[in-house]
């Protein structure tokens, strides 16, 4: 039951009405590079994000325009920011924290929209099947290494497009020192408990 681990960075998804006040109507979502799971892109376009203490610049905009915005960043990005976000699936936006987004061409101040993602595997309905975890919601997974340990409360995330893939964000990977493309080993949490 290995997992090949991907690392995901602070990003921001955009409505495509966000980016038109932050970018101008003229300006286009360009690919940077395609990321792991299908029609997923880092884009040629970042922008600077701001809480009640401070800001970040370069946070990189992940493609294609989604129907919701949303600011996703690290436990010690939170602490720069001065921002407090709930641990949330994407989308999962309600009572998630405000936030500030600024473009080259205009600002939006969010009054929900910033959390800190949970940890999810993506995987496709036969991954589930031949992996034995149908009708699972979440898993452990085990992390080896000098600085290894159990990852909890990974959830699955089964969609017939996904790529098999466990994403973790920054603070997890260099917590556990893990990098893009290492591999972890999924542990079914037991009945009952
Ligand atoms: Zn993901």
């Amino acid at each position: 039951m290995k997992v090949p681990i991907g690392v995901s960075a602070r990003h921001v998804h955009l409505t495509k009405e966000h980016f038109e006040i932050l970018f101008g109507k003229d300006e286009k979502l360009g690919v940077l590079r395609n990321l792991t799971q299908p029609g997923e892109f880092a884009s040629d376009k970042t922008v600077t994000i701001k809480g009640d203490k401070g800001s970040i610049d370069n946070v990189r905009i992940v493609g294609p325009f989604r129907t919701y915005t949303q600011v996703e960043i690290s436990k010690t990005d939170s602490y720069k920011l001065g921002v407090n976000p709930p641990i949330r699936k994407s989308g999962d936006l309600e009572g998630s924290s405000p936030i500030t987004i600024v473009g080259p061409k205009g600002e939006i101040k969010l009054n929900k929209g910033c959390i800190l993602a949970t940890r999810h595997i993506h995987m496709t309905p036969e991954d589930a099947k031949r992996l034995n975890l149908e009708g699972e919601t979440k898993v452990k997974v085990l992390i080896d290494g000098i600085k290894g340990g159990i990852l909890h409360n990974v959830i699955l995330r089964v969609e017939e497009n996904y790529k098999y893939e466990l994403h973790l964000d920054l603070d997890d990977a260099n917590a556990f020192l893990v990098n893009q493309g290492d591999v972890g080993t999924i542990i079914k949490y037991e009945k009952n408990i």
